[in-house]
C-alpha cells in the first residue's frame, strides 16, 4: 500500500508530507515547528503548534477541521496557532466553527490575520513573513527566517581580542540580519519570483510546479493561477536556493512521470538543487 506521507531530507531541514495538486497539501518542517496547509489530516502532524495556511482552497485548509479534532486527543495541548490571509480567515474560522457545532465539540485555535508585509515570531529566532503570492483568490506566501546578529563588515577581521574591547567599551559591534530559511509559495503565477525576489535567496525554497509539459496549456495554467514549467524555466537561473522543493504536481502525471519531464527539462545545474516532492514509485496517494 501506498504511503500518504513523502519525506524528503534536505539538510538542514526535513519536508515531510502531502502534495498533489488540487487534490491535497499539508507539508511539515519538524526541525522549525511548522506545518504549511491542512489539505489533509495527518496524525503525527496534529501536535503541530504552528499552522500556516495559503489560501482557502479545499486542498490546503479541507484537513483542518478533522486535524485540530484529533490534536484535541492529544493530551494537555495548548490550542494551535493558525496563521491565514487575512482575507479569508474569518470564513476558514466560519467553516471551523460549523464544524464544531455540528459535532457538539471544540475545536480551539488561536487565529492570526497575516497581510503581506506582516512578520510574526514563532519561537525564540524563528519568525515568519507573509507575502504576495498570485492565485485566483486571496493567498499568501510565507518566507521563515532567523534574526540573528552579526559582526559589522567594518569590523572583520580585526583580532578578537580588540572586538572583545571595544565591546567592553559600549561599542556596538554587531548589526542584526535576517537569515532566509524556507520560503513557501503554492497556488501562484511565477510573477511571485518577480515581486518577492528575496525567495530567490531563501535557504530552502518550496515552490508549486502543477504543470510540466503540453498536457496542459499555458493559457490554461494561468488561468487557474498555477505555475507552468514551461514558464518557471525563464527563471531557472535566478535560483540562488540551496534547494529547491518543487510539488503540487497535478494528477495529469504520475510521480514517475513528473520526475523524468524535470530531469529532461531542467537545466542539470538547477535540477542538481531541486528536490521533487513526491514519491519514489507508485501512483499518488
Ligand atoms: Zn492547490
Ligand atoms: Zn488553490
Amino acid at each position: 500500500m501506498t504511503s500518504v506521507v513523502t519525506t524528503k531530507k534536505i539538510a538542514p531541514y526535513t519536508i515531510t508530507g502531502v502534495s498533489v495538486g488540487g487534490v491535497y497539501t499539508s507539508l511539515k518542517i519538524p526541525e522549525l515547528g511548522v506545518l504549511f496547509d491542512a489539505g489533509f489530516p495527518i496524525r503525527s502532524f496534529a501536535g503541530t503548534d504552528h499552522i500556516i495556511i495559503s489560501h482557502g482552497h479545499g486542498d490546503h485548509v479541507g484537513g483542518l477541521g478533522a486535524l485540530l479534532g484529533i490534536r484535541g486527543l492529544l493530551h494537555r495541548k495548548a490550542p494551535a496557532k493558525i496563521y491565514a490571509p487575512a482575507k479569508v480567515i474569518e470564513s476558514i474560522k466560519d467553516v471551523i466553527l460549523a464544524m464544531s457545532k455540528m459535532q457538539r465539540h471544540d475545536l480551539p485555535a488561536e487565529w492570526i490575520p497575516m497581510n503581506p508585509g506582516d512578520e510574526v515570531q514563532l519561537k525564540s529566532d524563528l519568525y515568519a513573513r507573509a507575502f504576495r503570492t498570485f492565485h485566483v483568490v486571496p493567498s499568501n506566501g510565507y518566507q521563515l527566517f532567523r534574526k540573528v546578529r552579526k559582526l559589522k563588515p567594518e569590523l572583520e577581521g580585526l583580532p578578537g581580542r580588540e572586538i572583545a574591547e571595544r565591546r567592553k567599551r559600549g561599542e556596538e559591534v554587531t548589526n542584526e540580519s535576517e537569515r532566509l530559511e524556507v520560503a513557501y509559495a503554492t497556488d501562484t503565477l511565477p510573477r511571485v519570483l518577480e515581486k518577492n525576489p528575496s525567495i530567490l535567496k531563501s535557504r530552502v525554497l518550496i515552490l508549486e510546479c502543477t504543470f510540466l509539459n503540453e498536457k496542459k496549456s499555458l493559457k490554461d495554467s494561468r488561468a487557474g493561477g498555477h505555475i507552468h514549467l514551461d514558464e518557471l524555466l525563464e527563471y531557472a537561473d535566478q535560483f540562488e536556493n540551496d534547494h529547491l522543493v518543487l510539488m503540487h504536481f497535478s494528477l495529469l502525471y504520475s510521480p514517475r512521470e513528473a520526475r523524468a519531464i524535470l530531469e529532461e527539462r531542467l537545466p542539470k545545474h538547477l535540477f542538481e538543487r531541486v528536490t521533487v516532492f513526491a514519491p519514489k514509485s507508485g501512483p499518488w496517494p
